[in-house]
């Protein structure tokens, strides 16, 4: 290959890998923000709060999502609210609180919990 047609393709890569990294807007993630919310126990629930890819830093934003715009409700706001939730939510086990009562919680291997479940593990 020419040194032309290898920079081109360089290039191109690199074009391609931006676009990868680029953040979804908040109707393509299907994020959602209910302010009936906003007073809920932010521990407990799917909330971005307790989202791995949230960020408090500088107002409420997240890794994936554009903090700007529509959500899938119409409601517009410049954040990412720590009581919304969208398709991409993965729980930050550091703070999301389990809510079960002492008694059921013994049985319970809490690393267990971490564990990513899938269909092929229900039988
Ligand atoms: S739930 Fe979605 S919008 Fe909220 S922090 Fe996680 S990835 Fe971002």
């Amino acid at each position: 290959m020419t040194d032309i047609g290898q920079k081109i393709k360089e290039a191109a890569g690199a074009v391609d890998n931006l676009t990868k990294f680029k953040k979804r807007s908040k109707l393509q993630a299907s994020y959602i923000e209910y302010d009936k919310f906003s007073d809920s126990n932010l521990h407990e629930g799917y909330f971005c709060y307790n989202c791995i890819y949230w960020m408090n830093q500088g107002g409420g934003k997240c890794m994936l999502v554009e903090n700007e715009g529509q959500d899938v409700m119409g409601k517009a706001s410049e954040v990412i609210a720590p009581h919304g939730c969208c398709g991409a939510y993965e729980a930050n086990y550091d703070k999301l609180h389990d809510t079960r009562t002492p008694s059921e919680g013994l049985a319970v291997d809490a690393e267990k919990n971490k564990e990513r479940i899938t269909t092929a593990d229900v039988v």
